[in-house]
């Protein structure tokens, strides 16, 4: 909502909302509150004092250091209650209820990064504090650092999830657990985000590094892999996204991430951020480091690969192809998505040099290069004119709605149509930004269709 005030204005905004408003039939809650708002002051149950060297209990310190902060009031402190994986059991409800309750009033405020804050806690309260969290599971340091990660529900509880990403936020939780106490500083202070398909409820695209669910396809089978988003702001504001540098099996993930934070530490320069650094090295150079870790073993060589994380079922268990000719096919068109992708990644690159409509042309290009792949597979004999291409992709996968997503219907498809007659005269970048962000969506949408075409079913 942010973007569309500042693109806008608040006025227009206001006028839209009224406008909508007037649609609706009346109801009194809309504004209701207004009436009640002083009831939520918030006001300390306890008087400030100050913790004054006090002794503390064991794991006081590491706590401290990471899930407490200075209220702006002297004397009192803001507590946030780390829930991993933003999971907090009925039992823990009750008790933390209680403990709110006691020291804070009855007021806890839930953060984006799916925890819990409490407020005014005086300084001299906060051992006691930690010793009543802790005894009821929740008093676990790390909040705000790189194990402290933000997830969707993916395909554990949501219809839109194609990979799991509560299952591999849990396994980068567990495997960052274990080396945090020798992690560098610039390592801990990364955020990670996953959401579980491109919808962005867990934030990737505003965390240094976000993930994204999607899959591919590898013979016969549909394999788990996750868009790689890197360089995303999540401090002020969210003040820019990442993009996406390429898509990696989920089984991946983990030794790319060390890899990832391994070279960030080792070629850091003096007080470089992570964005920095990335931004430094460029696109191309990020991808290289990616390009190890894209590569699928055969089924019968690592079944495991194609399992999603948290999940003892082969990913692709009723994934079996249509015949031997679907191979052949499904041959013809990884080659040519693949093209797609790399002209994708071109468009980044073009982004990365401030060249828009270079960025957009590219964007383009890559959809085209996509519904073509698509296309080949019924009509191997379409040309590469892009009128050609657009029209056999408009009769073949719209009009019949073969390229339809289960949720988004022809959204998808409707990034090509619409470029493709209405290009931009001369893109600025921020519309090349979307160009390109559009130009993933399609691509990830033709792999999705090919596999649910040729016989793969995709959840
Ligand atoms: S990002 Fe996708 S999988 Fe995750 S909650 Fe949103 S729609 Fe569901």
């Amino acid at each position: 909502i942010k973007f569309l005030v500042a693109q806008l204005g608040i006025e227009e905004f206001r006028r839209l909302v009224f406008e909508e408003r007037e649609k609706l039939p009346h109801d009194d809650r809309w504004t209701a509150y207004l009436g009640t708002l002083a009831d939520y002051a918030e006001t300390p149950v306890k008087p400030a004092f100050s913790l004054n060297g006090a002794p503390v209990p064991e794991g006081f310190h590491d706590w401290q250091e990471t899930n407490v902060y200075p209220q702006r009031q002297a004397g009192y402190s803001v507590v946030t209650v780390n829930l991993p994986l933003g999971d907090l059991t009925s039992w823990q409800m009750f008790q933390l209820a209680d403990v709110a309750r006691r020291y804070v009033g009855d007021n806890v405020r839930t953060t984006v990064e799916q925890n819990i804050v409490l407020r005014w806690i005086p300084d001299a309260d906060l051992p006691a504090v930690y010793e009543e969290l802790r005894a009821i599971g929740l008093g676990d340091p790390g909040a705000g650092t790189i194990v402290d990660i933000t997830s969707c529900p993916g395909t554990d509880t949501c219809k839109l999830g194609i990979a799991s990403s509560r299952g591999l936020a849990g396994e980068l939780r567990r495997r960052l657990g274990v080396k945090n106490a020798t992690m560098p500083d610039a390592i801990k202070e990364l955020r990670i985000k996953v959401s579980g398909c491109f919808n962005s409820c867990g934030q990737h695209h505003v965390a240094d590094i976000g993930f994204f669910g999607n899959s591919r396809r590898a013979g016969n089978y549909k394999v788990p892999h996750f868009q790689v988003v890197l360089g995303g702001q999540w401090h002020e504001n969210a003040g820019s996204y990442g993009l996406a540098i390429g898509a990696v099996p989920a089984k991946n993930i983990p030794d790319l991430l060390d890899t990832i934070t391994n070279r960030y530490v080792q070629e850091r320069q003096r007080g470089e951020t992570f964005q920095g650094w990335v931004t430094r090295l460029g696109r191309k150079e990020v991808k290289t480091i990616l390009d190890p870790f894209t590569a699928i073993p055969e089924y019968e060589e690592n079944p495991l690969f194609y399992r999603d994380w948290g999940d003892s079922r082969t990913y692709s268990i009723d994934d079996i192809g249509v015949g031997e000719c679907a191979g052949e096919v499904v041959s013809l068109f990884s080659m040519e998505i693949s093209r797609a992708e790399s002209e994708h990644f071109d468009a980044l690159v073009a982004l990365d040099e401030g060249s828009a409509s270079l960025a957009d042309q590219r964007a383009y290009q890559s959809m085209l290069l996509a519904a073509r792949a698509l296309v080949r597979t019924q009509n191997p004999n379409v040309g590469t004119e892009p009128d050609a291409v657009v029209q056999e992709f408009r009769t073949r996968f719209y009009d019949t709605k073969l390229f339809f997503d289960k949720f988004a219907g022809g959204k998808f498809a409707q990034f090509l149509l619409d470029r493709h007659e209405n290009p931009p005269l001369n893109p600025d970048l921020h519309a090349a930004h979307r160009a390109i962000e559009e130009a993933q969506l399609f691509i990830e949408a033709t792999h999705a269709a090919e596999a649910r075409i040729n016989g793969v079913i995709v959840r």
